[in-house]
């Protein structure tokens, strides 16, 4: 089944916002992910400069501890450890400029630390160099010559306490600047992918939920009113205009259920036009039907409770369900149907009772029970109804008691 072009519009507007929606939850997917790793990155940087910084110091400590050892095996470990420094000071620098996987540093560095490295007045990476030299050289020199005023240790303890400690300083600043810097360009575009969605979910809201539900709304209200008007052309007699034997039959069905639950009588009454084969003989099909509506609104405004209801049964027959009215009361309703029928005066000029047109009557009335079932009910007015033509016409008869007029 093709879909009507507006829905089509809409499923394809729909896709699209799902689409660009799913496309923006990657993306802010991604970006999580980015900080994530930016800020590991980060922190991998930050700490390993700052370990530079620690192994100057404890270059320039160890440096001062060989002046002072007791023994052999003293200097041996504490040449080891100077040694262990220098190593790590190098490897350090060099994951900090050309990058380390294993340390997790990029070894990609702003402009504004390469200039720190490599330009004036800093030359962060010749201080270094010249720092692991020197540590190079004091390593060297055999320890019975070392004196305090050795140039090597000279210069590691002056280099720990001032330039170098100064250069390493700014440089873990100014990533920790950059760090900052970089994490708060990343959560703006997160806000931004987030403003994003949450716009497109309006848009959705506006442009595709709500005229979907309205074209819902209206489908499903047409198809209430055909429904209706459905049930309506089921239900009434296009001639008469009353409710058709169809209904009849669900109405009584129902009146019989209430009348079981509320042990209350229930009468119905069959109604058949006199020589109305003679009628439609004589005045012509039309006029026949004329006089069928006419009869039925007779029938149908002579009834004073609302819960009296007329139906054509078929044909030139009607008949009427009385809820809640025994016998007696039924009787008196079905000879005011008679007599009203009678005084309508439509001529009948061939009917063998009267001039004009006239009905005979059957009824029954019983108190229902639920073993009982409504057919009972119908046989027994129609019974009656027969008796009523064969004693005549133009009169009421009961079921039981078969009362005349
Ligand atoms: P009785 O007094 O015994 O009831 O005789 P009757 O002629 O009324 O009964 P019968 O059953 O012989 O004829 C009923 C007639 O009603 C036959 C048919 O032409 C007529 N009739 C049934 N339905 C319609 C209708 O919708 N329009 C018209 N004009 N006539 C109808
Ligand atoms: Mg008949
Ligand atoms: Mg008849």
């Amino acid at each position: 089944m093709r879909l009507p072009m507006k829905l089509f519009n809409l499923t394809k507007r729909y896709l699209l916002a799902l689409g660009l929606i799913a496309t923006l939850s990657i993306s802010a997917f991604c970006i999580v992910y980015w900080v994530i790793h930016t800020q590991e990155t980060y922190a991998s940087i930050i700490n390993i400069s700052g370990r530079q910084r620690m192994l100057s110091q404890k270059a320039a400590l160890l440096g001062t501890q060989l002046l002072h050892c007791k023994n052999e095996a003293e200097e041996i470990e504490i040449r080891n450890q100077l040694y262990e420094v220098k190593t790590l000071l190098e490897i350090s620098h060099k994951g900090l400029i050309s990058g380390n996987a294993a340390l997790n540093l990029p070894g990609k560095p702003s402009k504004e630390i390469q200039a720190l490295y490599f330009s004036s007045p800093v030359l962060l990476d010749q201080q270094i160099r010249t720092f692991i030299s020197h540590i190079d050289s004091l390593l060297k020199e055999p320890g019975q010559k070392l004196t305090y005023n050795n140039p090597h240790l000279v210069y590691l303890q002056n280099a720990a306490r001032g330039e170098l400690l100064k250069s390493l300083d700014s440089v873990v600043k100014q990533y920790e600047l950059e760090a900052q810097q970089h994490i708060k360009r990343l959560q703006f575009l997160e806000i931004i992918i987030v403003s994003l969605t949450l716009m497109l979910l309006l848009f959705e809201a506006l442009f595709i939920f709500r005229p979907l539900v309205r074209h819902v709304y209206k489908e499903t209200s047409q198809l209430r009113n055909y429904n209706n008007q459905l049930q309506v052309l089921s239900s009434y007699d296009s001639l008469t205009g009353i409710a058709n034997r169809r209904f009849f039959d669900q109405h009584l069905a129902k009146e019989w259920e209430g009348a079981v639950i509320s042990s209350s009588w229930l009468s119905l009454i069959l109604i058949d036009i006199d020589f109305f084969k003679n009628f439609n003989d004589t005045y012509g099909h039309q006029a026949g039907d004329r006089c069928l509506a006419e009869v039925a609104s007779a029938l149908h405004a002579s009834l004073n409770r609302s819960s009296d209801f007329v139906a054509r049964y078929g044909g030139e027959e009607f008949a009427v369900i009385l809820p809640d009215t025994d016998c007696r009361g039924a009787m008196l309703v079905a000879e005011k149907l008679r007599r009203e029928i009678e005084n309508l005066r439509i001529p009948h000029a061939k009917s063998a009772v009267a001039d004009y047109v006239t009905v005979s009557i059957g009824l029954s009335s019983t108190m229902p029970v639920q073993y009982n079932n409504p057919e009972k009910l119908i046989a027994e007015a129609d019974d009656a109804l027969y008796s009523a033509k064969r004693a005549g016409r133009n009169r009421v008869m009961h079921y039981v008691k078969y009362f005349n007029k």
